[in-house]
């Protein structure tokens, strides 16, 4: 373990108080050790919890409770039933790398007055290749994609970059992480809607009655993400970033009216 002081997880650790909840993990002080659990196990008798070492935390943050990878470290499906215990700041501050990879650099970032933040044109300006295209999207279909794809659904982090027309994340909706810049998933989603954007448009008609049947069916498959397709691949249709992008388009679109009226 080091022992060269890391001012980040100084200031981190003096805001613990008893306890404080990063994403889905509460952290409990207890005396010069802290405890580590899932949220939804707050109110769980110890015993009744698996306990897991420190270095097997990493392990657990990998995939999901019915066995699928979890590509975002974020995304509100951590498993639950366990608790760790970290025996002072250092381990702490591994334990919470394994489960958050970089939380405490990035929240000790985001407390400066100016948070280091890279925006969507930054970011995707220095894009190459394949990904120069992520540059082509309008401001407004760029904040459909990042309404989608950052859904507090999908992911725990509270985003503090932007793009034109686009407000940041308020922290008490998402978590005490922040994010930076556009994630690798971020810039796939972006890349695959531009890539739709491109393609040939069919014309269809749709009424507000079918439309709401639509977007109901939308939801109804996103409430059940295991039996859908995999979270980070989006070239699959059915990917649950791509049916809430669907959302977002269907939700702004201007209605026209056209009324059949009867012979
Ligand atoms: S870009 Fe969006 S989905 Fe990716 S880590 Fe940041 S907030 Fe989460």
């Amino acid at each position: 373990m080091s022992a060269i002081a890391n001012p980040a997880l100084k200031v981190f650790v003096a805001q613990i108080g008893d306890e404080l909840l990063l994403a889905q993990v509460l952290i409990r002080r207890a005396g010069a050790t802290f405890e580590l659990r899932h949220v939804a196990d707050r109110d769980r008798a110890s015993e009744e919890l698996r306990e897991l070492k420190v270095a097997d935390l990493r392990g657990l943050a990998q995939f999901t409770a019915s066995g699928a990878f979890r590509p975002l470290k974020s995304e509100p499906n951590l498993q639950n039933g366990w608790r760790s215990t970290a025996g002072g700041e250092a381990e702490l501050e591994s334990a919470l790398n394994r489960l958050y990879p970089g939380a405490i650099a990035d929240w000790f970032a985001a407390q400066s007055p100016e948070p280091p933040a890279t925006n969507y044109r930054e970011f995707t300006n220095r894009q190459t290749g394949m990904y120069r295209i992520t540059t082509m999207l309008s401001d407004a279909e760029t904040a459909q994609v990042t309404r989608a794809c950052c859904h507090k659904n999908f992911c725990l982090k509270r985003r503090l970059w932007t793009v034109n027309g686009l407000a940041s994340d308020a922290a008490e909706e998402k978590s005490l992480i922040p994010c930076l810049e556009p994630c690798a998933l971020l810039l796939e989603l972006a890349r695959k809607a531009m890539r739709i954007e491109q393609e040939e448009k069919m014309e269809l008609e749709l009424s507000p009655g079918e439309t709401a049947t639509l977007m109901a069916a939308l939801q109804i498959a996103l409430a059940q993400p295991a039996s859908i397709a995999r979270e980070a691949d989006v070239d699959q249709p059915a990917n649950p970033r791509r049916l809430q992008l669907l959302l977002e388009k269907l939700a702004a679109l201007p209605i026209r009216l056209t009324v059949r009226t009867e012979e």
